[in-house]
């Protein structure tokens, strides 16, 4: 069976530096690392997010729960984190808030940011550095389909979408080395 060629315009965000980013913003990402490890801790997998207002307050933080739900494969820090921000704020609310994130959304993450209005989203991680941790891992074996290209698909304003941030990457995949298994290819 021959696979259809497709192809999807949108601008690939440029690699961002810590002197780019208010003070604030730096912060928020160094807790979302923290809560990639207690999601670890606590059994699940090392990723996790939270939401903040324009002043940087954080209203939520999530982090994986897959394992903790019995396997729900639904279960990423992101797509969590839009089920319950938008049982509590309106749609025109979420449009001002700011999701910070550890990676790239996958394309199931960034459907809930599109279905929830999200407006705002800075990450960290490189889906190709998480890659080369994870392989095809069958816990994790992730997309290469950036989110700018999800979105690009959709008819709203576009989003600000911030990242990714490599100096804040060592950090962060520290917590997944010697975690996934990749198989040998
Ligand atoms: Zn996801």
């Amino acid at each position: 069976m021959s696979k259809e060629t497709l192809s999807i315009t949108y601008e690939a965000g440029h690699e961002v530096k810590l002197e780019e980013l208010p003070e604030r913003e730096v912060q928020l990402l160094r807790r979302v690392i923290e809560i990639c490890r207690e999601a670890k801790e606590a059994g699940n997998y090392p990723f996790g997010c939270l939401l903040a207002d324009k002043d940087g307050n954080i209203l939520m933080e999530q982090g994986n729960c897959e394992n903790e739900h019995k396997g729900d494969c639904t279960g990423h820090a992101e797509t969590e984190l839009m089920r319950r921000a938008s049982q509590k704020y309106t749609k025109e609310e979420m449009w001002d808030l700011t999701m910070y994130n550890c990676g790239e959304p996958c394309a199931m993450c960034s459907g809930a940011i599109y279905w929830g209005n999200l407006g705002r989203l800075v990450y960290i991680g490189r889906e190709s550095t998480l890659k080369e941790y994870t392989g095809d891992d069958i816990r994790n074996p992730t997309l290469a389909l950036p989110c700018r290209a999800v979105f690009a698909c959709g008819q709203k304003p576009e989003m600000e979408i911030i990242g990714p941030v490599p100096e804040l990457e060592d950090e962060l995949m520290e917590l997944h080395k010697g975690f996934w298994h990749p198989s040998e290819n």
